[in-house]
């Protein structure tokens, strides 16, 4: 209710987005001079002295080119970014008033805007890595198959947390093979860092770069005491966020398909690492994300 209440009218929505994205100095989303006139009394219309455009502050955002007013877009943000196990697309479209289609187009873009805002650097420190496979129909996951048939049609993600602070990335790969599995970990654990698996024989090849511990799940292992080192030998807080994950996928989604998996991963990742802020502050937190993302309708569907 205090949402709606302070986003009451459009211009309030365009005024605030303003405050966010122009914290740092008004600048033109087209050729980025902060020669900017805001020409109109209700915040909407802005014109560019430099290169003579108009344009509003939705430009060059998720908001861009789209009907869908921004008190909407705004209420849509919110309430994904509130719901901890994530929201429909039929749901959102009954809550703030949208059709489906809309409501999906909505979902999708602000996963991508998830995932601009932490993907940049590397983790240092105790690392669990994990594979997880999501997605695949659910009625050939009889016990007997599943190592089959259910892993092939599945989508492979590989997950890191590091442990320090609490920040998880999840990445799709093309499967669970060294080849695919290890650039990932080479680009996002810093060398000389400490990582913990399982014993897949993928990760083997980790002990050149890392100090590299493991766990044995197949025999049973969940925790390792090792007098050497400091820390616990598990990987349990990344299978954590897997049970998120999966619990959301399963309960919300229904059947992600492997071309979207990785945006539901960036905003299940997005609301984890983001898990200590209150709901408004995470919505302040994402809105000041949302410039610069490139994805149209078209490069959604093809
Ligand atoms: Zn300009």
């Amino acid at each position: 209710m205090d949402f709606t209440n302070f986003f009451k009218t459009e211009e309030k929505c365009h005024k605030y987005l303003k405050s966010i994205l122009w914290q740092e100095g008004k600048y033109c989303p087209f050729c980025g001079t902060d020669k900017i006139h805001e020409y109109d009394s209700n915040f909407k219309k802005n014109r560019c002295y430099s290169c003579k455009q108009d344009f509003s502050i939705r430009k060059g955002t998720i908001f861009d080119s789209s009907r869908i007013s921004l008190q909407k877009w705004f209420m849509c943000t919110y309430l994904v970014n509130s719901n901890k196990k994530g929201i429909s697309s039929c749901q959102l479209a009954n809550q703030v008033g949208i059709t489906q289609k809309s409501a999906w187009f909505v979902l999708q873009r602000i996963r991508e805007a998830c995932q601009s805002n932490d993907f940049t650097n590397p983790f240092n420190g105790i690392t669990e890595i994990d594979e997880a496979y999501l997605g695949g129909k659910e009625e050939n996951r009889h016990a007997k198959d599943k190592k089959l048939t259910g892993r092939k049609e599945k989508a492979v993600i590989i997950g890191l947390v590091n442990r320090d602070t609490k920040q998880v990335k999840a990445l799709k790969v093309v499967s669970s093979e060294a080849e695919y599995l290890l650039p990932k970990i080479y680009m996002n654990v810093a060398d000389n860092s400490t990582i913990i698996t399982d014993t897949l024989q993928a990760y083997k090849p980790l002990k050149k770069h890392y100090t590299h511990k493991t766990v044995k799940h197949s025999m049973g292992e969940y925790v390792k005491n090792d007098s050497r080192v400091a820390f616990k030998i598990h990987t349990n807080t990344i299978e954590g966020f897997w049970g998120e994950l999966k619990r959301g996928i399963k309960g919300i989604y229904h059947w992600a398909s492997h071309k979207h998996i990785q945006k539901y991963c960036n905003e299940f990742a997005y609301r984890y690492n983001n898990r200590e802020m209150k709901n408004n502050e995470r919505f302040v937190d994402f809105l000041s994300g949302v410039a610069n993302t490139k994805l149209t309708y078209k490069t959604l569907t093809a």
